[in-house]
């Protein structure tokens, strides 16, 4: 075989392991070896974070979930756990990944304008979600691989990207078809690969009880419904976790991205693009991002005090005027004007105007019914051990720790939040 066909098989070789698919097939002479755990690795603790979007943290008592009760029986659960502002699916998964706030680590929304690549982030567009030169930060599973730790993510926000170069040892493209159930059995495989081969870093994740509370509230039948589909394919994962050798050395944990909560139909502040003719609206709902594209400052000011007149419950602010406590002010992606909708309130364009109560999250972190869950469960977790409120971006260090690895020191968290659910 000449030395460019080697290359092209090497190559082929490298994209199935990059892409968790294990190299199969007859011999390729100098086939990469696939990745191993260093050997130091080899004897350390097991984790599989697993995030269920949109799981408010009063679900588990409000539609009895019994899997979810017993993590927290049998380990230990935050009262609630604080999301980012904003209360959206990629900035929150990619804090809880990195253990920073989104002004830090670059995902300042669902949707954003980066104003000096000029171009959009959307998270229905692969071309940049998967490219790691959106994304700041270090996520977990990108630490424990660069301290020579295999990772494995059957879905999680920035897994698919190429963050710092680097992406999870076995990954998966999201596609929210693949039922739950493969989900799980995928994680329970990868426990069960060879010692050296076997990823110590797993996330694992859910859409179901996100896409039931969106179309059916919080307090539905059907929000029931899926609570206890997921309890129960959490009770597959326990279950066989419990059934493996190696099963003790296994840490559950259990996290949600954000809440939710009704928006009524008649509380909605109508913003028309007519009216600001050279402003872009880039994100709408519980909260808006806007873009001022001519005027510069001046105009931006005066913008931002027509909003606020129009719309007088809601925040309205210039980025540099946002609140301290959310954190949103120092990336420019979060746009010129920001504006926090009152909790229940939505801001939406003429087009959009709901003719009934819908549900959502996206509002200020500090409301309540954006609250997420925080449970854990494994060897080093004290049994029963109960922590108050507590912001999201403390779990990364919590998780580094659990692993035995280095934390990314950039990280805004803090070990010594979550520290005291540890065994001494
Ligand atoms: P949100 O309304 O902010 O909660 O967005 C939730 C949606 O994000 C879910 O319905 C998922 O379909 C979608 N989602 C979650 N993870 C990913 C991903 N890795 N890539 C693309 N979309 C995702
Ligand atoms: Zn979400
Ligand atoms: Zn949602």
């Amino acid at each position: 075989m000449n030395t460019s066909l080697k290359r092209i098989g090497a190559l082929v070789l490298l994209a199935l392991a990059a892409a968790g698919c294990p190299p199969s097939g007859t011999q390729v002479a100098d086939a990469p070896a696939p990745r191993e755990n260093a050997p130091r690795h080899l004897d350390a603790p097991y984790v599989v974070l697993v995030s269920f979007d949109g799981f408010r943290y009063d679900y588990p008592e409000l539609h009895e979930a019994p899997n979810f009760l017993r993590v927290a029986r049998e380990g230990a659960r935050a009262e609630r756990m604080i999301p980012i502002f904003p209360t959206k699916t990629f900035p929150n998964h990619y804090t809880i990944a990195t253990g920073m706030y989104a002004e830090h680590h670059g995902l300042v929304g669902n949707r954003f304008w980066d104003p000096d690549r000029r171009a959009l982030y959307r998270i229905d567009d692969r071309s940049v979600v998967e490219d790691g030169s959106w994304y700041r930060g270090e996520p977990i599973w990108v630490t424990a691989e660069r301290q020579g730790m295999l990772a494995a993510s059957f879905y999680f926000v920035g897994s698919e990207a190429d963050v710092g170069g680097i992406r999870p040892t076995y990954w998966k493209r999201y596609d929210g078809s693949v039922p739950n159930e493969v989900r799980v059995d995928t994680v329970l495989a990868w426990l069960r690969l060879p010692p050296a081969r076997r990823p110590h870093m797993i996330t694992l994740y859910f859409s179901e009880t996100d896409d039931a509370g969106h179309r059916y509230g919080p307090r539905s039948p059907e929000l029931a419904a899926a609570v206890r589909r997921v309890d129960a394919q959490l009770g597959r994962l326990l279950e066989g976790i419990d059934a493996l050798p190696h099963g003790h050395q296994v840490t559950v944990v259990l996290v949600s991205d954000h809440g939710m909560m009704r928006a009524p139909a008649d509380d909605v502040d109508v913003y028309d693009p007519a009216l600001f003719p050279g402003v872009r609206l880039i994100e709408s709902g519980p909260y808006a991002s806007l873009v001022v594209d001519e005027g510069g400052a001046e105009r931006a000011r005066a913008v931002r005090d027509s909003l606020r007149a129009l719309m007088p419950a809601n925040g309205v602010y210039l980025r540099e005027e946002v609140p301290e406590r959310l954190h949103y002010r120092s990336d420019p992606r979060i746009g010129d004007i920001v504006i926090v909708a009152a909790p229940g309130r939505t801001v939406v364009t003429p087009d959009r105007v709901p003719g009934r109560d819908t549900f959502t999250h996206g509002w200020d972190n500090a409301v309540r019914e954006m609250g997420a869950i925080f449970m854990a469960r494994g060897p080093r977790i004290r049994p029963g051990a109960r922590a108050g409120p507590f912001e999201s971006i403390h779990v990364y260090p919590f998780l580094a720790e659990l692993l035995g690895l280095e934390a990314n020191p950039a990280a805004d968290g803090r070990l010594d939040v979550l520290a005291p659910l540890l065994r001494d």
